[in-house]
């Protein structure tokens, strides 16, 4: 990750020891150690200093005492319609989506084990989104966190074993 120290373009006043900073061309295509995100980023942030592990802006966000971070968790099921077998009825994965207090917008992630054998992988999605606009292709449902986890350790399992 110390790739990511020779991209910086400019950084923030660090607060305690976290730091974010810009990159230089972003968007850079990067994987967040600390809450799995892959895809493409503008920022990154430092704890304590240490390139070898920069987290992602959200993760900035979770961390900074001053930003107050709202994270939900929805399950994604198949639409009702195109259920076939009683295991269609369950969630297929998660979403997780994170917005800052009293600030629009936010991330919506949707988790992807296949990508990766490993870690948690969460990519971008838009259903939510579209949840909201005119419904989504999928049937989502918030869920709590520990639900979330289940889901995410059943489709993990499902993934690693076909
Ligand atoms: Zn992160």
């Amino acid at each position: 990750m110390s790739w990511l120290r020779e991209r910086v373009a400019r950084s923030e006043p660090p607060v305690g020891g976290l730091q974010l900073h810009e990159l230089a061309d972003p968007p850079v295509s990067y994987f967040c150690p600390r809450c799995g995100w892959h895809g493409n980023v503008r920022d990154v942030a430092t704890v304590d200093g240490d390139w070898a592990a920069p987290v992602c802006e959200c993760c900035y966000e979770d961390l900074h005492p001053g930003i107050e971070v709202v994270v939900s968790y929805w399950s994604v099921s198949e639409a009702s319609y195109l259920r076939k077998t009683p295991e269609d009825h369950l969630p297929f994965t998660v979403i997780r989506s994170r917005k800052v207090a009293r600030r629009l917008g936010g991330r919506d992630e949707m988790y992807r084990p296949h990508f990766s054998q490993d870690h948690e992988v969460w990519e971008f999605t838009s259903v939510l989104v579209e949840e909201a606009r005119d419904g989504s292709s999928y049937d989502v449902t918030e869920i709590g966190e520990g639900e979330a986890s289940a889901i995410m350790e059943r489709t993990r399992a499902k993934y690693l074993s076909g």
